[in-house]
């Protein structure tokens, strides 16, 4: 890892945090990862899902794919996670924000060891669809062998939110027009049975759990 990376927020530096439990808390709430890092001289952002489990931040993906590969081989990473809250709409146009709790971590992934693979890949998935591995076939050894599962320690991370109406010059806060916020969240919506799946099967308890909830 590059010695000198810097977690300070420097603009807008209230909006910074850096304990362990605000950094969990955006990684908890957000199910998509981007994954920046450097391969043949130029940079790449690659989303995955991700699922945070206990100090690590765990990615998978098929082993013969670059960003696994290069990640893998241990380059440095930027990963960073956004939960978008809403639009933050002022009188004036340069007084317009987003709220939002945005993490970044840095550092280097590495792969989880083959005989630790299945017991990572059931902790992933639940953290991804609660309980839903004992819903499932387990996955055999070639699927196993062609299944890559890299963990990156959360110990360089820092968080920004912001959560507020909008910040207006008191010139524009008593002039005429609307400011505001307009809400921005993800749900879990009705589930979509498979085709292949008869309509007399419930729904499994992991998607009744979810369903309708919110994601973020
Ligand atoms: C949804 C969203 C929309 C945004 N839109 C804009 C925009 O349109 N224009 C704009 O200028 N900025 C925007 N930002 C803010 C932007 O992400 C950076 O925070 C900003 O560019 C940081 O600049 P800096 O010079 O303070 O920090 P830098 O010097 O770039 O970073 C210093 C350190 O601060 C930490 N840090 C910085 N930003 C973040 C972050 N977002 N989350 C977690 N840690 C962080 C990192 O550890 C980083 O290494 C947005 C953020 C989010 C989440």
């Amino acid at each position: 890892v590059p010695a000198a990376v810097e977690l300070r927020v420097r603009r807008q530096p209230e909006r910074g945090r850096y304990a362990r439990a605000d950094v969990e808390a955006v990684l908890d709430a957000v199910l998509v990862a981007h994954v920046a890092f450097v391969s043949d001289g130029r940079p790449y952002c690659v989303p995955f899902l991700q699922a945070r489990i206990g100090d690590n931040l765990f990615i998978h993906g098929a082993g013969s794919s670059r960003a696994i590969r290069v990640l893998a081989a241990g380059a440095p990473a930027c990963v960073a996670m956004t939960a978008i809250d809403g639009l933050v709409l002022a009188r004036a146009a340069f007084d317009h924000s987003a709220n939002y709790r945005s993490a970044m971590v840095f550092g280097c992934f590495h792969a989880v060891a083959a005989s630790e693979r299945a017991a990572a890949l059931e902790a992933f998935t639940n953290k991804l669809v609660p309980g839903r591995w004992d819903e499932v076939r387990a996955p055999s050894a070639r699927e196993l062998r062609g299944t890559a599962i890299l963990a990156l320690p959360l110990e360089q991370a820092s968080v920004k939110l912001r959560s507020r109406p909008p910040e207006e010059a008191a010139s524009d806060a008593t002039a005429a027009g609307w400011a505001g916020v307009i809400p921005l969240a993800t749900t879990y919506g009705a589930p979509e049975r498979a085709l292949t799946v008869d309509g007399e099967i419930p729904l499994p308890a992991s998607v009744q759990t979810l369903t309708g909830r919110t994601c973020h």
